[in-house]
């Protein structure tokens, strides 16, 4: 049971108590501060109150609502200090588009990197029409580029610079991306774990090599001046190198053979999975 402390509606008697307390104290805290003292107090007082009249312990997970990044941090760095019970963490009403995914990721980076929070939520204000898809895909890559779980195959590309001035590894990036996510929902049961692949996309010869040889397939394409030749890399080693205008195609059916040859039917990663 997840029991819930709203900063917008704390118990307001706890909140003028501390306040009196902290003045007759002479100030020694901040407003902010005796907010945040509120809520963990108020969280840990639900909490023994709900155990003391039933509820087992493991039963409970305490959420802190707030929605600024220090209060987040500072409030659920005080909860795990003073209390041993599961913590769900999630910045509420975090706001639209990259300000929320910012301020979420930021906070919860920090406590995730801590080893504070058991469950997790992203609290994004939908674009007009969007949905909440989002916030679940949002929250799926905090917890996979900080490496505590994976939920889909990673596709690094290169960000680009004065070495290339061709879109190519960009578009083959984006669309190998794109397949991935239109073909998951098929390929987990298909090919299961294969959610840990990683595949990178490189836009010319000088790093793409490095960078693809540290990925599970990788290509190095082209840059500027370059001779038009694409190598590809498998498993750290140069398995094949690709040219003509069918690059984009033909390295998308090498990633998918990949797939099929570690994940798929007695595939060499399968019973790890399994
Ligand atoms: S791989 Fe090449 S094109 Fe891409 S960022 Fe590195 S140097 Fe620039």
């Amino acid at each position: 049971m997840r029991i819930g402390v709203n900063w917008g509606s704390l118990d307001q008697e706890l909140l003028t108590r501390l306040m009196d307390e902290n003045k007759a104290a002479g100030f020694p805290l901040t407003a902010a501060q005796v907010m945040r003292e509120a809520i963990v107090q108020s969280a840990i007082f639900s909490a023994t109150r709900a155990e003391e009249i039933g509820l087992p312990r493991e039963k409970i997970i305490l959420s802190a609502k707030v929605s600024q990044v220090q209060d987040l941090i500072a409030v659920y760095g005080e909860l795990a200090r003073r209390s041993d019970h599961a913590l769900h963490l999630g910045l509420t009403e975090a706001g639209m588009g990259t300000k929320g995914i910012v301020s979420s990721s930021a906070a919860m980076g920090i406590l995730l990197q801590q080893g504070i929070g058991d469950t997790i939520r992203v609290s994004l204000t939908p674009e007009p029409g969007g949905d909440r898809t989002r916030e679940v895909q949002v929250a799926q890559e905090l917890l996979q580029v900080m490496g505590f779980r994976a939920f889909v195959p990673v596709v690094a590309a290169c960000p680009g610079c004065g070495r290339t001035t061709s879109t190519v590894f960009q578009e083959l990036a984006s669309r190998i991306q794109d397949q991935i996510r239109e073909e998951m929902p098929a390929w987990r049961s298909r090919y299961p774990g294969v959610e840990a692949l990683k595949v990178a996309v490189m836009g010319c010869i000088v790093n793409g090599p490095g960078e693809s040889k540290h990925a599970d397939i990788g290509i190095s394409l082209p840059g500027t001046g370059e001779t038009p030749a694409a190598p590809v890399y498998i498993d750290g080693e140069k398995a094949m190198t690709l040219r003509g205008p069918a690059i984009a195609e033909e390295f998308r059916e090498l990633v998918l053979g990949y797939i099929e040859k570690r994940w798929g039917p007695g595939g060499s990663s399968r019973d790890a999975a399994e």
